[in-house]
């Protein structure tokens, strides 16, 4: 079995996620006893937000780069960045090591061709939302069709995630609130939902929404342990 390097932290609510996830696919896939072998750097969240609300994407190159290749130097096989947000920098740590890492947006959008799904709604934070870094490699490298929020919604899900998923809050009020923004993409077209941020698994239940919820813990977790048991 390889070993799962782990850029976590980001939160940690939604890294104690894949902790479990990764866990339990191996038990399912091996029984018994077996469990995963997972590296984990987990970092300080606090700082991070503040660096990536003042937009200081440079910093936080740095920390992701020195999580990875420490993540290397210490026997990962190959590397998660456990947010879907800190892809922004997927490239750069790509680069700074010679161990693959396995894109979240990559391993959901494969999903969902799988599943002849290609009109999509997404919900993460403003950048996953409104940035080019993730919503433009669904659309030029797996050609779905995205559909976003408008602007005072992307506000609601990126406030409920930093205020309140993040610090482990799960409201019923909010989860309202995910609700109709939800099905408001409905009404735009959408045949899934992208739960592209790794908190909101948390909130959002399949059962909440009438089409499926794609989510990216969930995904990216299920993948890896693909990966690590390739050579199996
Ligand atoms: N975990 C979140 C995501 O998947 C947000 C936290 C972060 O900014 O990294 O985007």
């Amino acid at each position: 079995m390889k070993t799962i390097g782990l850029i976590g932290g980001m939160s940690w609510e939604s890294t104690a996620h894949y902790y479990t996830e990764l866990n339990q696919g191996i038990k399912k896939a091996l029984g018994g006893l077996h469990s995963a072998q997972i590296l984990l750097y987990s970092v300080d969240f606090g700082p991070i937000e503040k660096l990536q609300s003042k937009g200081d994407w440079e910093s936080l190159g740095e920390i992701m780069v020195d999580a990875a290749q420490k993540l290397e130097k210490s026997g990962a096989d190959f590397l998660l960045i456990c947010t879907n947000t800190m892809h922004k920098l997927a490239g750069l740590v790509e680069h700074s090591v010679n161990i693959p890492l396995l894109h979240i947006a990559d391993a959901t959008a494969q999903v969902l061709v799988h599943d002849k799904i290609k009109k999509t709604g997404l919900l993460g934070t403003a950048y996953t939302m409104e940035q080019a870094f993730y919503k433009d490699r669904l659309i030029e490298k797996f050609d779905l069709d995205v559909i976003i929020p408008d602007e005072k919604d992307r506000e609601s899900v990126h406030r409920i995630i930093y205020d309140e998923l993040c610090q482990g809050q799960i409201r019923t009020q909010s989860k309202k609130v995910y609700v109709n923004i939800a099905n408001r993409l409905i009404e735009k077209g959408a045949r899934a939902i992208i739960l592209g941020c790794t908190e909101i698994g948390m909130l959002l239940k399949p059962e909440d929404i009438d089409i499926p919820l794609y989510d990216t813990t969930k995904i990216h977790a299920a993948k890896a342990i693909e990966w690590a048991l390739k050579y199996e």
